[in-house]
């Protein structure tokens, strides 16, 4: 039994572990490894404290002070949470049960898929969520980025320095930022294909090309011949193993209040899986302090 069970290991939930584990709660750490989507920032500008560092730095940063507590750390993919005589389990994916007093739930975010044929299949052989790690296998060839928002943006400013072709399709015009734009807009590499939707993503082995039908004619599929896809099109809250038990709003993030309250007492969240409007790491980990002072001051009133 312990005092604090946290979920997730990304800026948020580390974060928390160093508090609680300083205000000698004894703490559990379960996640799926070290660093959350920070760890894939390639250059963070707005921590404060470091004008420039990686993300991978950072987070390695933030694992070493994590290191230095008594914090139990788990590594493995919680897949429910609820309540058993008056405490919290939380199960994992191999089976294993973790009972704590109170629970911080930091799982963060993930990419959102396009849900077409060929994506999950071709993952890692082609298609990509992370432009930022992947861009530099993709060297003199032809790719596609499926999105019209800033990352989709920042991903074919990226790729446009490596690749042959960058073709940017995207359902209507896109939403990224004027800066952005006129970063990319000109690019002689560059094609714009707005009005379009994803229908499939083809190839045996690897990526060979992506199907696309147009909003305007959809009897018109056009075949892109491509290695690579990268799909930029947001990301979801991992917020499913507490669907039914805590209260999420539309988006699927969990409802907190100015304490990272959620819905069930004892349970808080912090980070990018709350309704908080702002997903940044700074934010997250201000947000996972906070979360552990609510943990400790909810903990001393109960005893
Ligand atoms: C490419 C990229 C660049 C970015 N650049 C910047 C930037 O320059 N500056 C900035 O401030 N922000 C940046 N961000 C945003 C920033 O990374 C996030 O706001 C921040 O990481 C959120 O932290 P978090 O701890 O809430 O969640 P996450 O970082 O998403 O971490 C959540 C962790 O929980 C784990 N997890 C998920 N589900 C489960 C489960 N069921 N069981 C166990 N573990 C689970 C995940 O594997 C992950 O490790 C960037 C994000 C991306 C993707």
């Amino acid at each position: 039994m312990y005092d604090v069970l946290i979920v997730g290991m990304g800026p948020a939930g580390l974060t928390a572990a160093v508090y609680t584990a300083r205000k000698k709660l004894s703490t559990l750490l379960v996640g799926k490894q070290y660093g959350g989507q920070a760890a894939r920032a390639a250059e963070i500008e707005n921590y404060m404290g470091y004008q420039y560092i990686t993300g991978a730095e950072l987070m390695a940063r933030f694992e070493e002070q994590v290191k230095k507590y008594p914090v139990q750390v788990v590594q493995a993919e919680v897949v429910s949470l609820g309540r058993e005589d008056g405490h919290f389990v939380a199960r994992t994916r191999d089976g294993r049960d973790f009972r704590s007093r109170t629970v911080i739930v930091a799982a963060g975010k993930s990419p959102r898929r396009l849900n077409v044929p060929g994506e999950g299949r071709l993952l890692g052989r082609g298609v990509s969520y992370c432009a930022v790690c992947d861009t530099p296998l993709f060297g003199g060839l032809d790719v596609a980025v499926v999105g019209g928002g800033n990352s989709a943006l920042t991903a074919a400013y990226d790729l446009l320095k490596v690749a042959r072709h960058v073709y940017v399709v995207s359902l209507g015009e896109w939403t990224a930022d004027p800066v952005l734009v006129d970063k990319v807009k000109d690019a002689p590499n560059l094609t714009k294909l707005a009005g379009f939707e994803v229908v499939r993503i083809e190839g045996e082995e690897r990526v060979s090309g992506i199907a696309l039908r147009s909003l305007s004619d959809p009897r018109e599929e056009k075949l892109l011949g491509v290695q690579g896809v990268f799909v930029e099109i947001g990301t979801v809250p991992n917020s499913g193993f507490v669907e039914g038990f805590l209260e999420l709003n539309e988006k699927g993030e969990i409802k907190v209040d100015c304490e990272c309250r959620t819905s069930v007492p004892g349970v808080f969240a912090a980070g990018d899986i709350t309704d908080i409007p702002e997903k940044q790491v700074i934010v997250a980990a201000g947000e996972g302090a906070k979360a552990a002072l609510g943990a400790y001051r909810y903990l001393l009133m109960a005893r």
